[in-house]
């Protein structure tokens, strides 16, 4: 029994000009046995959320607030027996006995592993959060006893591979099964990482070339495609080389073959040799596959996905790029500086639909003057290949009916490979388009199997996937985790680069969402013209009540690289005001960010903008 005269009252500590905050989480429950400083609950005010810590280890005796009450200074959060009143019979102490864990390299217990998962659902907050106070653990309601592994990741990815060895450090026998030869999925081996190596290439080629109008001179660039096919694979290996020594590290075991569902807890995996593989829980993370396009020859040597390009085969004289999306810009900057005619050709009336005209016009303006054509709301009828030629044929507004090429590039999008895993021998419900549906926890249907990544749906990001990995990972440990983030960036690596996050203007105008703008041109910051580049700017929204920020983009050269700056912004509700205070260095492209508020705010002194000024 706690002696209640020793229970320590733990209260609501100084939160500065506030007198009352909301409780926004509670994230313990009676009974609990907390460290001290480990987080009891989460306060929101308008400025900003604060997780207020236990000032001792001990148990929870009573909990005096719950999600929604408001709290100020001094108000009773919880009473705490102290750690010395919660020792055992044995003399351990009782947060010893009760947070089970399992370490790293030894098996899980399989009289833990037969515990049923704590239900844990996700309180909302602004981000992602974990909170071990369940413990870790192998356990499932129904997990047969004669399982191989705690969790089988299927698909190694960027959020297979970040699944699978997240769950082993949190003492999961895990398993990573995979078809190709190398770890990494299609991100590392035939993705983000080849494109921004031969991005790379591409922006030295072009800002080599710039620099004869700025007074220094360099031959025409000699183009040796081995030799850079072989830096750009070389690139990829380290990274997928580091990612097999990882597995081994943690000790998860690499399983090299087409897996495929045979019931609820069994894998197929076919190589030279099948093998069935048991496990107690599944992460689902077989991505997504290139679209292909009735009419076109796909098997012909010449017409090429995105995999295809990236092999670096040829460098064709004129190249046709097919979606005027991310991945076919992306491709045209590389094949144009490395000495292709690009065309590029949509359907759709824009360049990167979905993303703000203002961000897209720059780099519109950039490649309209380079490339050959750029016909939108033109549609591709069909590719007919004669000879060492393919004839393309079109329907649309400003495009030829034909036009011959040397290669033809498909990037018109990616389709989930849900349908490709025997999904339903396990009870899986998979979309007619063949995504995977899943709670906030990454959950399918099926509680014990989780999905993440391209195969549940968009954006279809390696920086989503390996979150989503995270948190498949944790609540099968059986941590209280979840998906909740606010905000999720994307970047076009183009030249210049065009990036946003949050709320866009286009999407605020389809929902009727207010919203204030600040937007700084980076012909008045002098990194960019430093560069020798003026076009881009820096854009922020704000909510028009809070100034909280809501939304934001960049185009210019490294524009991706400031985006996380808003992305971070948003996630911690911070207002015009947090930014525009914030000193940033000078002098970067960062400082755009800093400026857009300012000229929100009216403060700005980079630029003539008499407007309101918010003092
Ligand atoms: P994937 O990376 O698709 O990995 C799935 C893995 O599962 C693969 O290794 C596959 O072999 C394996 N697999 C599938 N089925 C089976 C099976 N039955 N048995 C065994 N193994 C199987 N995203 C960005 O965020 N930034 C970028 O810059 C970027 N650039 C890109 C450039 C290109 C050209 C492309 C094509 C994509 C790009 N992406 C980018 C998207 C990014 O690659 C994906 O969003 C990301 O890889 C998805 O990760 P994932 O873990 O869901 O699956």
């Amino acid at each position: 029994m706690t002696d209640t005269n020793s229970l320590v009252d733990i209260k609501v500590p100084d939160i500065g000009d506030f007198d009352a905050v909301d409780v926004i989480e509670v994230l313990v429950a009676v009974g609990d046995v907390v460290e001290a400083d480990q987080s009891l609950i989460t306060l929101e005010s308008d400025k900003a959320s604060m997780e207020i810590p236990s000032p001792s280890a001990g148990r929870i005796e009573s909990l005096e607030v719950k999600v929604g009450d408001q709290v100020g200074e001094g108000a009773l959060i919880a009473r705490l027996a102290p750690a010395d009143e919660t020792k055992a019979a044995d003399g351990k102490p009782a947060a010893e006995e009760e947070v089970s864990s399992v370490p790293a390299d030894e098996e899980a217990d399989t009289e833990e592993a037969a515990k049923p998962a704590p239900e844990s659902p996700v309180a909302p907050g602004a981000n992602a959060k974990s909170e071990s106070q369940d413990g870790a653990g192998a356990e499932s309601e129904d997990a047969p006893d004669d399982v191989d592994y705690d969790l089988v990741v299927l698909g190694s990815g960027p959020g297979g591979y970040a699944a699978a060895f997240r769950a082993a450090d949190l003492g999961l026998r895990t398993a990573l099964v995979e078809k190709h030869a190398t770890l990494g999925g299609v991100c590392l081996n035939v993705g983000c990482i080849p494109s921004k190596a031969l991005l790379h290439a591409a922006k030295v080629i072009e800002e080599v070339e710039s620099f004869a109008d700025h007074g220094v001179r360099f031959g025409e660039p000699q183009i040796d495609l081995d030799a850079l096919r072989s830096w750009k694979d070389g690139v990829v290996a380290r990274l997928t080389g580091g990612l097999d020594q990882m597995a081994k590290r943690r000790k998860v075991d690499v399983i090299r073959g087409v897996g495929r569902l045979r019931d609820a807890h069994t894998l197929v995996v076919e190589a030279e040799e099948e093998r069935s593989v048991r496990f107690a829980k599944l992460v689902v993370a077989v991505g997504s596959r290139s679209v292909e396009i009735p009419g076109v020859p796909h098997d012909s040597e010449r017409v090429w996905d995105s995999t295809a390009a990236l092999e670096l085969r040829s460098v064709p004289e004129r190249l046709l790029v097919v979606g005027g999306g991310i991945i076919g810009l992306e491709m045209a900057t590389v094949y144009a500086a490395l000495g292709s005619r690009v065309s590029v050709v949509e359907l759709l009336p824009t360049l990167m639909t979905g993303v703000d005209r203002d961000l897209v016009r720059p780099l519109e303006k950039r490649i309209r003057s380079r490339y050959e054509n750029i016909w939108t709301s033109t549609k591709l009828l069909g590719i007919e290949e004669k000879g060492s030629e393919l004839v393309a044929s079109f329907e649309g507004s400003d495009a030829p009916g034909e036009a011959t090429f040397d290669a033809v590039l498909v990037a018109v999008g990616r389709r989930p490979n849900g349908d490709r895993i025997d999904a339903e021998a396990a009870g899986l419900q998979v979309t007619e388009r063949g995504f995977l549906e899943v709670d906030d926890q990454q959950r399918t249907n099926v509680s014990h199997i989780f999905a993440i990544g391209d195969v549940v749906g968009q954006p279809m990001l390696a920086h989503k996937a390996t979150h989503e990995g995270h948190v498949a990972a944790e609540v099968a440990a059986g941590l209280k985790s979840g998906f909740d983030a606010r905000v999720i960036p994307g970047v076009a690596y183009t030249d210049p680069e065009v990036a946003w996050v949050g709320l866009t203007e286009t999407e605020a105008k389809e929902k009727g969402i207010e919203v204030e703008k600040g937007v700084f041109p980076w012909a008045a910051n002098g990194r960019s013209l430093a560069l020798g580049r003026d076009e881009g700017s820096t854009k922020l929204l704000f909510d028009p009540t809070t100034h909280r920020v809501v939304g934001g983009g960049a185009v210019g050269p490294n524009a991706g690289d400031l985006i996380a700056e808003i992305g971070h912004a948003i996630e911690m509700g911070s207002d015009a005001q947090d930014l525009a205070l914030t000193v940033h260095a000078h002098p970067t492209l960062s400082e755009t960010v800093g400026l857009a508020a300012e000229v929100f705010e009216g403060t700005v002194t980079d630029l003539y903008a008499p407007k309101k000024n918010r003092k």
